[in-house]
């Protein structure tokens, strides 16, 4: 076992780890870390037999239990949590340019978001101390997670959430046998009544980011992407954890949505410990958004300040990141920043919706706003110029959207039928005139009048045009992958838009355009050009007035292209 200490922040007094108490008994400070034998200073033989012995654990968040605070195996309660997929985003990655985009999917945790960390080891230590009855409040994951391991553990949790925490989610908290109180007012006032309620039973209260078991349960999110992206990077499954087969390695950033900010508080905990090993060689710059209907911490570092003023009336539709007084957190964060370098963002609820339909739509990925938020902050990053192409970018994704609430996706997502002839014909009674019906009423179902021809040499970037095209819903899509296929399939199809790559061998797209141009079918098609190329003021001349508009390849988004489309198609 590695020694552990708790260090208070405010005196720097160490203490053995006993109870899961943040409270300094010298100063009554109030946030403490946890300090490891091995790393202080790095002790370069016992990191080396630690990743040996790693190479030979499963994968879950225990395998780095030397480093997490809970001192008795027995005391583990879980539900097999972490390691949860490092994802690269292929789609989004060539939407943006930038090739080095990774998710680090924490929907798949055991309830569905990354509080699942938090609870499996803060639940782990209750029990450890002998916990039996426990408070907490939460603006609803936190509260799913901790009743599912209390569940668990034996231990009855009382779960304060606020008003506009979706029913879907109490429900949840409900069904795992917790008191949910429900409080008719923001998430801060819900922690004081919870505070208050804890004091007034004497009960344990969990106390979020202030307590050890949250920062250290964060940390394993940086433990898991160095050795995970260590495997990518040198081309292994980075499924099967690896120890020390190779190289552990930090990216350029680590991005997340906040709210009270134990995340990338945790998360950073983890480079420096990672960093401090000698197991990696940096520790990433940090970039955190918020909601801008409720961005303390985003206000507080645009305008410089290392104290944040408290936002009292949240006005964001995204319950999960409603922290108005971010208190001694933000602080943690300010100098973490100062020190690595980094953001914080406001991020208008708007983006964030268009964010998360086009994570889902490009690459698969179903979360929900809060996490939505972040990918709307790298959008802005990348488009600001923040983050470099050739950096490498891990972005929490930190929770699941189950069920996709109705304002996110509205009413008009059904294209609706009935069987034609009524219910209940027998099985092979179909008549033909049925089987008509049934046909025209298919046929009814695809709206789709308008054909969109792309002509692209690259299969990547095809494919991105396509699904953009696709994820819209109303196009008939052809495509060649050369210019003279390209020339010909415009003959054949006389498509209502052609979307037309440049540099192509054989026939390229300056050609393309002067073919159309020059033949009177087809010279009232419009053009949108995708390129690569940087063109000479020859090129643009050569462009001028026959194309509608001309989008740079790897930094457009979606709602680029798509709004390019909708000037140039003639209207039906
Ligand atoms: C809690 C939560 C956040 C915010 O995390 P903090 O690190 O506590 O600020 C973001 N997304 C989801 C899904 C969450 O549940
Ligand atoms: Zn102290």
């Amino acid at each position: 076992m590695v020694a552990i200490e708790i260090e208070c922040r405010a005196c720097h007094a160490r203490r053995p780890l006993t109870t899961p108490s943040p409270t300094c008994p010298h100063c009554g400070g109030q946030w403490a870390e946890a300090r490891y034998q091995w790393i202080e200073p790095a002790d370069k033989e016992a990191v080396d037999s630690w990743t040996a012995v790693l190479a030979r654990r499963g994968a879950s968040l225990w395998r780095y239990r030397e480093l997490l605070p809970i001192g008795h195996a027995e005391n583990i309660i879980t539900l097999g949590e972490g390691w949860t997929p490092l994802l690269r985003a292929h789609n989004l990655g060539q939407m943006l340019g930038h090739h080095h985009i990774y998710i680090k999917d924490e929907r798949q945790g055991p309830t569905g978001s990354f509080k699942d960390r938090q609870a499996a080891i803060a639940v782990s230590a209750m029990k450890e101390a002998g916990v039996t009855e426990a408070v907490v409040a939460s603006t609803g994951n936190v509260a799913i997670a901790y009743s599912a391991y209390c569940a668990r553990a034996g231990i009855k949790l009382w779960a304060f959430v606020t008003s506009s925490v979706p029913a879907d989610k109490m429900r949840e908290v409900a069904l795992y046998g917790s008191e949910v109180i429900k409080v008719a007012g923001t998430y801060d006032q819900a922690k004081q009544i919870a505070a208050e309620f804890a004091a007034s039973k004497n009960l344990f209260l969990d106390q979020g980011i202030k307590v050890i078991a949250t920062k250290e349960a964060m940390k394993t999110i940086a433990f898991e992407t160095a050795e995970q992206l260590g495997s990518l990077l040198a081309g292994d499954d980075p499924t099967i954890p690896h120890g020390n087969r190779h190289p552990w390695r930090a990216p350029n950033w680590y991005l997340q949505a906040i709210s009270g900010g134990m995340g990338p508080v945790g998360v950073m905990k983890g480079f420096t410990e990672l960093y401090d090993m000698g197991l990696t060689g940096r520790i990433p710059q940090l970039a955190c958004f918020q909601s801008s209907g409720c961005a303390p911490m985003a206000e507080a570092f645009r305008q410089g300040a290392r104290q944040a003023e408290a936002v009292l009336n949240p006005l964001t539709d995204i319950t999960t990141l409603a922290t108005g007084i971010p208190g001694e957190a933000y602080e943690v964060l300010f100098d973490l920043l100062a020190a690595h370098g980094g953001v914080i963002e406001a991020i208008p609820d708007a983006d964030t919706f268009h964010a998360l339909h086009t994570v889902a739509k490009m690459d698969g990925i179903s979360v929900e706003p809060a996490t939505a938020v972040a990918f709307a902050g790298l959008f802005k990053l990348v488009r600001n110029g923040v983050i470099a192409p050739h950096e490498t970018v891990v972005i929490n994704c930190s929770g699941h959207t189950f069920p996709v609430e109705k304002h996110i996706i509205g009413d008009q997502y059904t294209r609706n039928m009935a069987p034609v002839n009524g219910q209940g014909a027998p099985a092979g009674a179909a008549t033909s005139g049925r089987e008509e019906g049934l046909l025209t009423a298919l046929e009814e179902m695809d709206n789709r009048v308008q054909r969109v021809a792309i002509i692209e040499d690259n299969p990547d970037a095809a494919r991105l045009i396509r699904r953009i095209l696709q994820a819209q819903g109303d196009f008939f899509i052809d495509e060649a992958n050369n210019g003279l296929d390209g020339l010909r399939l415009i003959q054949q199809v006389r498509p209502n838009l052609v979307i037309l790559d440049l540099m192509m061998p054989g026939l390229d797209g300056f050609g393309i355009v002067e073919a159309m141009k020059t033949n009177p079918t087809l010279h009232e098609i419009p053009i949108i050009v995708v390129t690569a190329k940087e063109l000479s003021p020859i090129e643009r001349q050569r462009l001028d007035g026959k194309i509608k508009a001309l989008l740079q390849k790897g930094s457009f988004l979606d709602s680029d292209l798509l709004s390019d489309i909708k000037q140039a198609l003639p209207q039906t």
